[in-house]
């Protein structure tokens, strides 16, 4: 049976063009980057063009790139690495309540050691209100981070004003830009971001290798305690291989970001114009405008996600649930919840995110699929 995968926001196919550039690295280039000899000098070589080719694709430095092994290490090395730094100017952090839990997590970490986080509530399109952040700041507020954009619902976050307020008042400014990165534009200079988190895996590269820009000025603690690699801040000998992956990635995403957001789009609106002549009693989560453009999340009235997920599943198509009911608990989604979603329709939630493998015809199918089993 073939797969129809519409799940490309919990992570992606790996591109032919990616193996194909990643692969000499895990063969025949396997010197290590920090010996002096042919091989070594190779890796290394690798390592520095992945790194101009992220940078370019977010416009900063190269030098301004650190890898990492993933989205979740380079949010955890981004919000400790600056609160440990900045403690004894300031113990407040302000975030946002739908967050990966990535961010989530480290700043219940952050609060087991004293610090003090502020939760901005979002409305109920996903956005944070931006009087509310002002009025959030205290003279010991030391970060803000705020998403770019969310995983489960798409909202696209205001985040050059967040930027501007936070430089207002000398804050530094952080934004989990998993989702945003290689599907919208992104220029960290022209947005005044600070840091950024972004991930291979969400855009066609192998899941394991991430990176965070950190603005040259910006001192943070050191992650990884052990050798100099990446600037002293994270020891260990660099995956090499991945991170040639992740540069080939961001190289692809910038040259074709226009046409692929397009494609994104239009799958996107043609699958929710189906659905919705097709299929009654189904909710749109998030907004319609400033939305990730392959992303869409629908409640469907009075049915249960997993059992849904189920039966697509047994059709070969693979999208996922708005609640955390992979644990095996019902807990409504906290992002579903934060924008006011009833329990009994965060129970009914889909998420479907298109991809660059995805066809009209996937579509198509996904659609007969949805109105044989509704029925
Ligand atoms: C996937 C994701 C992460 C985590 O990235 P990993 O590479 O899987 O650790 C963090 N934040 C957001 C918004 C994500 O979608």
């Amino acid at each position: 049976m073939d797969i129809r995968y519409f799940d490309n926001s919990a992570t992606t196919r790996i591109k032919e063009e990616v193996l194909k550039e990643m692969f000499p690295y895990l063969s025949i280039e396997y010197g290590n980057p920090s010996s002096i000899y042919s091989i070594g000098r190779n890796a290394k070589r690798a390592i520095e063009e992945a790194r101009k080719k992220v940078a370019s694709l977010i416009n900063c430095k190269p030098e301004e790139i650190y890898f990492t092994s993933c989205g979740s290490e380079s949010d955890n090395m981004a919000l400790k690495g600056i609160a440990y730094k900045n403690k004894n100017k300031g113990k407040h952090i302000i975030t946002s309540k739908i967050e990966h839990p990535a961010i989530l997590n480290s700043c219940e970490s952050l609060e087991k050691n004293g610090f003090d986080i502020t939760y901005l509530d979002v409305n109920k399109d996903g956005f944070v209100n931006l009087e509310t952040l002002k009025n959030s700041i205290r003279k010991d507020t030391i970060l803000i981070s705020v998403m770019f954009a969310n995983n489960e619902i798409g909202t696209i976050e205001p985040i050059e004003e967040i930027a501007q307020i936070a430089h207002k008042n000398n804050i530094i400014f952080h934004t989990d830009a998993v989702q945003a990165v290689g599907n919208i534009p992104i220029d960290v200079q022209k947005m005044n971001i600070d840091m950024l988190s972004l991930s291979g895996h969400k855009i066609y590269a192998p899941k394991g290798v991430g990176a965070l820009y950190v603005k040259k000025g910006i001192e943070f603690e050191r992650f990884i305690d052990g050798g100099h690699q990446e600037k002293n801040k994270r020891a260990g000998t660099e995956n090499v291989a991945q991170i040639v992956a992740l540069g080939k990635a961001c190289q692809i995403a910038e040259k074709n970001l226009e046409e692929y957001q397009n494609k994104l789009r239009n799958l996107r609106d043609y699958c929710l114009k189906q659905i919705k002549e097709n299929i009654s009693n189904i909710h749109i989560n998030g907004t319609t405008e400033k939305r990730l453009p392959g992303n869409i999340n629908i409640s469907f009235e009075g049915i249960d996600s997993s059992e849904l997920l189920f039966e697509l599943d047994n059709l070969g198509i693979c999208a996922s649930g708005g609640s955390a009911c992979s644990s095996g608990d019902n807990n409504p989604s906290h992002v579903l919840t934060a924008i006011g979603v009833p329990n009994e329709l965060s129970k009914g939630a889909i998420r479907f995110s298109f991809g660059d493998f995805n066809t009209k015809e996937d579509v198509d199918y996904l659609i007969e699929a949805l109105k044989k089993i509704i029925k």
